[in-house]
C-alpha cells in the first residue's frame, strides 16, 4: 500500500484527506471523541511536511441535503483543541464557500469541509451517480489521502471515487488499522473471538469466516438470541432474528464438525422493558420468562467468558455483551474487557472493533492502551475478517 513517505515533497500542495469523524453526538455534544482523536496523527504527519489539509468526512445520515443537526462544525472546533491550531469551517462541501476555505490555506495549515453527505453524490449507487460530485471534490486538491478507515468498506466518492483522479495514499491510521487485522488473519492461539452487539443480521455474516480462523467464539449481547432460539429455548420478548435461526443453527452444526467451540451465556439479565429502571433479575439462559428481554449475559456467564479469554493469544471482541448504555445492563461487557485487558498484560493481541464497543470501553474507563487496538471501523473491521474486498482499500493498489 502506498503511504504519505510515498508521496514526496508535499510543501504547496493541497492534500485531500478522508477521515473518519462520524462520533456519536447528544443534542449538539460529542459524546466519545475517539475517531477525532484517532484523525490526529495522519493530519499532524500532513502539516508537518507543509501540506495544507482539507479534511473531509462525514457526520450520521443527513439525506444527501444540508441539515444543520449534522453540521461538522461541532467536530471541527474539538479538532482545532486536540491539534492545537486553528481551523478553518466551510459553510458547504464542495461549493464558493469551500472553493474560498481551500484557496486561502497556507502550508501546514488545515480546514474542514462540511459533512459529504449534505450531497447527494456521496453516496450514489454507481459511479456515474458519483462523478459529478468526485469530480468537485477532487478538483479542490492535488492529492488524496484515505484515513478512514471507518468507510473504506464504502464504495463513495469521498472514499472510492477520488482515489481514481488523484494521485493518493493511506494514512497511517488505515495502515495501522490493517497491519493489525492482517494478524488476526494468522493468529497465534488459541484466537477467542467475542461478538455482541445489536446489528445482528449485519455481524452474522463473520461468524461463517471465524469458523474456519477462530477456536472459540463467545456470543453475547442482542446475537445470543437468535443462537438460543436455535437450540429451541424461548427468548421471550429478546432482540430475535427470527429468519436467520436457520442460518444459526447451520453454525452451530458447523463449528461441531470443525471443532471450534462456541460458548453461549448460561444466565441472562431479563428486564420487563428497554430501560434502566425497569425491573430486571437474573434467569437461566434456557428460562427466559415470555413477557422479559434478555439486556445482558448474567454473572456466571460474565466468570464463563473471562475464563474462555484467559489463556487466549489473540482476542477479537466485537460488540458489547448487553445494553451497557443502561448501568444495570453494563457489567457484562465491563467483565468482557477486563478479561481482554488481563489477556493484554500477559502478552495477547488484543483488538476491539465496533463503534459502540469502543465507546463502551472507555465509557467504562478503560484506557486505550489497556489493549492491544482499539478498531475505529466496526463495519470495516467485520467485512475485512469476512474476507470481502474492500473497495476503500483495493482502490488505493490502482
Ligand atoms: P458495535 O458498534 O460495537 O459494532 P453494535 O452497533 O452492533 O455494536 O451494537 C451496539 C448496541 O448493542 C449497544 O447500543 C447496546 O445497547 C446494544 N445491545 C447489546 N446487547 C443488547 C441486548 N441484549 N438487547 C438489545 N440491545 C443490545
Ligand atoms: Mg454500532
Amino acid at each position: 500500500m502506498r503511504t504519505i513517505d510515498d508521496l514526496g515533497d508535499l510543501r504547496g500542495k493541497t492534500v485531500l484527506l478522508r477521515s473518519d469523524l462520524n462520533v456519536p453526538m447528544d443534542g449538539g455534544r460529542i459524546t466519545d471523541d475517539g475517531r477525532i482523536r484517532a484523525s490526529v496523527p495522519t493530519i499532524q504527519v500532513l502539516t508537518e511536511r507543509g501540506a495544507r489539509v482539507v479534511v473531509v468526512a462525514h457526520l450520521g445520515r443527513p439525506k444527501g441535503k444540508p441539515d444543520p443537526q449534522f453540521s461538522l462544525r461541532p467536530v471541527a472546533e474539538r479538532l482545532g483543541e486536540l491539534l492545537g491550531a486553528p481551523v478553518t469551517v466551510a459553510q458547504d462541501t464542495v461549493g464558493e464557500s469551500a472553493r474560498s476555505v481551500v484557496s486561502s490555506l497556507q502550508d501546514g495549515q488545515v480546514a474542514v469541509l462540511e459533512n459529504l453527505r449534505f450531497e447527494p453524490g456521496e453516496t450514489g449507487k454507481t459511479p456515474q451517480e458519483r462523478a459529478d460530485f468526485a469530480d468537485r471534490l477532487a478538483g479542490l486538491a492535488d492529492v488524496f489521502v484515505s484515513d478512514g478507515f471507518g468507510v473504506v468498506h464504502r464504495e463513495q466518492a469521498s472514499v472510492y471515487d477520488v482515489a481514481e483522479r488523484l494521485p493518493h495514499a493511506a494514512g497511517g491510521l488505515v495502515v495501522t488499522e490493517v497491519e493489525v487485522l492482517q494478524r488476526l488473519t494468522d493468529p497465534q492461539r488459541p484466537y477467542v473471538v467475542a461478538l455482541g452487539g445489536a446489528k445482528v443480521s449485519d455481524k452474522l455474516g463473520v461468524i461463517a469466516n471465524l469458523l474456519t480462523t477462530a477456536d472459540r467464539l463467545l456470543i453475547g449481547g442482542g446475537m445470543v438470541f437468535t443462537f438460543l432460539k436455535a437450540q429451541g429455548h424461548e427468548v421471550g420478548s429478546s432482540l430475535l432474528e427470527e429468519d436467520q435461526v436457520d442460518t444459526v443453527r447451520g453454525y452451530l452444526e458447523e463449528a461441531e464438525r470443525r471443532g471450534v467451540e462456541i460458548v453461549l451465556p448460561v444466565d441472562i439479565v431479563a428486564a420487563t422493558a428497554f430501560s434502566a429502571d425497569a425491573d430486571h433479575e437474573v434467569v437461566p439462559a434456557d428460562q427466559i420468562p415470555a413477557d422479559r428481554m434478555g439486556l445482558d449475559i448474567g454473572p456466571e456467564s460474565a466468570s464463563l467468558f473471562a475464563s474462555k479469554i484467559e489463556d487466549a493469544r489473540t482476542v477479537f471482541w466485537n460488540g458489547p455483551m448487553g445494553a451497557f448504555e443502561m448501568a444495570p445492563y453494563a457489567a457484562g461487557t465491563k467483565a468482557v474487557a477486563e478479561a481482554l485487558v488481563a489477556a493484554t498484560e500477559a502478552g495477547a493481541t488484543t483488538v476491539v472493533g465496533g463503534g459502540d464497543s469502543a465507546a463502551a470501553v472507555r465509557e467504562l474507563g478503560f484506557a486505550e492502551d489497556d489493549f492491544t487496538h482499539i478498531s475505529t471501523g466496526g463495519g470495516a473491521s467485520l467485512e475485512y475478517l469476512e474476507g470481502k474486498t474492500l473497495p476503500g482499500l483495493a482502490v488505493l493498489e490502482k
